[in-house]
């Protein structure tokens, strides 16, 4: 009942020029029946990227958003910029904004607040760090960061929100949670989806895992019952691969 959706995030990887060839080569082969492609690119390959998608099945994706629909932000991009674009997913909350560039859980539900104003689906990303992992933390995490990402949001809205669950221990480290692990968490946070809203909701939020996802273990995430597709860095960036990752799920 839920579309898969592999989302690439390319991360600070790939110009403009080496995302048109990238996408030369996916075009036709990463697009198969049933399965939601998405590719997210740095804000400098977008007007490439969604020049070349058009017509295609593969969705454009970015990486951030502004909270903001305007104003003196230097050096930021906001919703309406992207959607002039095309662009018809962004990353909300990714871990690597929450260590290096100071994103609260506020700000994460400004930002997915600023999507929804501009028909932009948040891809909004939770996830716990290793000592979090160790202390016992991991769901009381997840249930905080989903809460407070969820925040203000209508049932309507809500149900349109992909969460990628990605603990932080796993990304770009080959240490992948187990098949079993992710769907543990992730099975509790559509609990806190349903608990926010109802179970009609909590049943159609798409959740993602991330974290070391690669062609070799993506069949593995996608045959538990509450992992709707994967967020993948690394193994997005090569054509074989991607499409390996689309034809895997
Ligand atoms: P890797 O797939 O490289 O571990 O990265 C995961 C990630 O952070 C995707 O957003």
């Amino acid at each position: 009942m839920r579309t898969p959706i592999i989302a690439g995030n390319w991360k600070m990887f790939k110009t403009a020029a080496e995302a048109n060839a990238f996408f030369a080569e996916v075009k036709g082969k990463a697009e198969v029946e049933g399965v939601e492609s998405v590719i997210c690119g740095p804000f400098t390959t977008l007007p490439a990227l969604t020049e070349a998608a058009k017509g295609t099945a593969i969705a454009i994706g970015a990486q951030n958003v502004h909270f903001a629909d305007n104003g003196a932000y230097t050096g930021e991009i906001s919703g309406g910029m992207l959607q002039e674009l095309g662009v018809s997913y962004v990353i909300i909350g990714h871990s690597e904004r929450r260590a290096y560039f100071a994103e609260t859980d506020e700000i994460v539900n400004q930002k997915v607040h600023a999507a929804f104003r501009h028909e932009l689906k948040p891809i909004v990303c939770v996830g716990e760090q290793l000592e979090e992992r160790e202390a016992g933390k991991t769901k009381d995490i997840c249930t905080t960061q989903t809460t407070a990402a969820f925040a203000g949001l209508s049932a309507e809205q809500a149900a349109q929100v992909v969460i990628a669950y990605e603990p932080i221990w796993a990304i770009g480290t080959g240490k992948s949670s187990t098949a079993a692990d992710a769907e543990d968490v992730i099975a509790a946070i559509r609990e806190v989806v349903a608990g926010l809203y109802d179970q009609a909701t909590a049943d159609a939020v798409r959740i993602q895992y991330g974290g070391s996802v690669k062609p070799a273990n993506i069949a593995e995430y996608m045959s538990q019952p509450n992992i709707d597709g994967a967020l993948v860095g690394g193994a997005s960036l090569e054509p074989a691969s991607y499409i390996a990752l689309i034809e895997g799920a």
